[in-house]
């Protein structure tokens, strides 16, 4: 084991630590792995932007980690912790994602090294322009090639921004839409999009903690319903995961932010401690709950699962013993380190990895592209005739019963699928899917103990085979 708290740990080996552990479980050859685990194409820029009446270098980066299915997909973040490692190891995190949710696209990540807050909405929107214009120049973008998306510090904005550069640079290009996803709706953006992470992550924990085997071997009843919660980080991820625990009666007891944290044993309700945060500037100080003035030690507080939604390796090996939770649901990307992640498996934790745990946003960003690529809405060809054809069967089954069915009844029968209904039943059933599949791994192959060898192992066999239908194996 290294020492994981100097700078020098890398996110990237430690990603490939987790890879060459489930590799050992799989038959593909060291040349198709090491093929497989490499980032193909890595693009570093620096650009000037004039920040009033200074101009500042800009260093900013995109990793395509696969080309094993194109385009190449990921998120875009901005942030000071953004290095060519952290990308990388975001990149191939992406690889693996997809292939696990069965999405058909490599791996990809984008990095803008700048404290957004910083800078003003305008500032903001000229370096995201001109980094699209970079990423365009270098061929990094595009419907089928390289396709960004939301991540750390953006959001639908910069996705209109970065769609809008792209569409002016490319006037011809039909399909110019589908170079990045998780737009604003007016700009071909897919409903539910937003909160498709936070909402992919509770499903996927629910799913976890619905076979009561399982959750007996923890020392926890089956469901969702009264168990207690602490999320760290109340952004696009963190937010919507806390909202659809607390509506499917689950018990928030902590909340944190990066300035502290409030816990209460008794529950905490998410949008009043938002409304306070937006108020005050601050999570501390909500009334009837304890303050913690040091957020990560927030998540050493009692609770049956946590979930880290704000960055990576905030869970090391520093204080992996305390975590008290007995579920770590990854929302984040990489928030256990992979030291802390020996340590916390040893303890019987159950761990739901983040390649699997977080991919709601990438499946959901695939159906963006593919409504984007078809130019029609889901749900606007089929909703008219599903709404008569129930609307006849009610009629049917009212006069061959000769019982009348309530208005209630019948306004929940009598409506045709909308496009967000049509994506939050895609999502459900990708993620129960996935959740079977690694969980059947992990019961199956000898020596896989834990859910991340299991959801690598089952990434590793699913690119393997897809460099075996490329022909470039055997
Ligand atoms: P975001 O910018 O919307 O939210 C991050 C939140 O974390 C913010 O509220 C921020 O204030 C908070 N935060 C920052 N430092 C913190 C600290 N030390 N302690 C507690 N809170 C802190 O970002 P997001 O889109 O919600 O992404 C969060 C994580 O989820 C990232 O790791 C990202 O890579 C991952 N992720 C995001 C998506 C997506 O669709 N947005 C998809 C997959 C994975």
């Amino acid at each position: 084991m290294g020492n994981e708290s100097s700078n020098d740990y890398s996110f990237f080996e430690g990603v490939s630590r987790n890879f060459d552990k489930a590799a050992a479980f799989t038959n593909y050859p060291s040349g198709i792995l090491e093929q497989i685990k490499a980032c193909n194409s890595i693009l570093r820029v620096r650009f000037p932007v004039k920040i009033g009446d200074d101009v500042e270098v800009i260093e900013a980066y995109r990793v395509q980690h696969s080309h094993h299915k194109l385009p190449c997909k990921g998120g875009i973040r901005f942030s000071m912790e953004v290095d060519q490692d952290e990308v990388m190891a975001l990149a191939a995190l992406m690889t693996y994602k997809c292939a696990i949710v069965n999405v058909p696209f490599g791996g990809a990540k984008g990095g803008i090294k700048i404290n957004a807050k910083q800078y003003s909405e305008y500032e903001l929107e000229k370096i995201t322009r001109r980094y699209t214009t970079e990423l365009v120049k270098k061929n990094f973008i595009g419907p089928g090639t390289d396709v960004p998306a939301p991540d750390y510090g953006t959001g639908a904005r910069e996705m209109s921004w970065i769609v809008d550069t792209y569409t002016t640079l490319n006037p011809n290009e039909v399909n110019a839409q589908a170079c990045v996803t998780g737009k604003p709706i007016s700009q071909g953006g897919v409903r539910g999009r937003t909160e498709a992470t936070g909402l992919g992550v509770f499903f996927g924990v629910r799913e976890a903690c619905k076979i009561a085997a399982d959750m007996e071997a923890l020392g926890l009843s089956a469901g969702i319903e009264g168990k207690r919660v602490i999320v760290q980080g109340l952004g696009n991820v963190g937010y919507h995961a806390a909202k659809a625990f607390q509506d499917a009666g689950a018990l928030l007891v902590g909340l944190i932010e990066y300035e502290g944290a409030v816990y209460n044993p008794s529950g905490l309700d998410l949008d009043a401690v938002v409304a306070h945060r937006k108020q005050t500037g601050s999570i501390h100080h909500f009334a009837g709950a304890e303050t913690i003035l040091d957020s990560a030690q927030a998540l050493e507080y009692p609770c049956d699962i946590l979930i880290p939604a704000a960055l990576e390796s905030v869970i090391h090996e520093g204080n992996a013993e305390k975590i008290q939770a007995k579920i770590i649901g990854e929302a984040a990307n990489g928030p256990i380190t992979a030291v802390a992640d020996e340590i916390l498996n040893h303890r019987g934790v159950l761990i739901i990895p983040d390649i699997y745990l977080n991919a709601g946003g990438v499946t959901v960003s695939y159906f963006e592209w593919l409504k984007n690529l078809s130019h029609v809405r889901y749900g606007r060809l089929e909703k008219r005739f599903s709404d008569d054809m129930y609307a006849e069967i009610l009629r049917l089954i009212e006069s061959t019963s000769n019982q009348k069915i309530s208005k209630i009844e019948k306004k929940i029968i009598l409506r045709g699928p909308d496009e967000v209904d049509l994506v939050y039943s895609g999502l459900e059933d990708t993620m129960i899917g996935a959740y079977q599949e690694i969980r059947d791994i992990r019961e199956r192959v000898a020596g896989v103990s834990d859910l991340r060898t299991a959801a690598f192992v089952c990434a590793i066999n699913k690119i393997g085979e897809a460099y075996e239908e490329l022909g470039i194996f055997p």
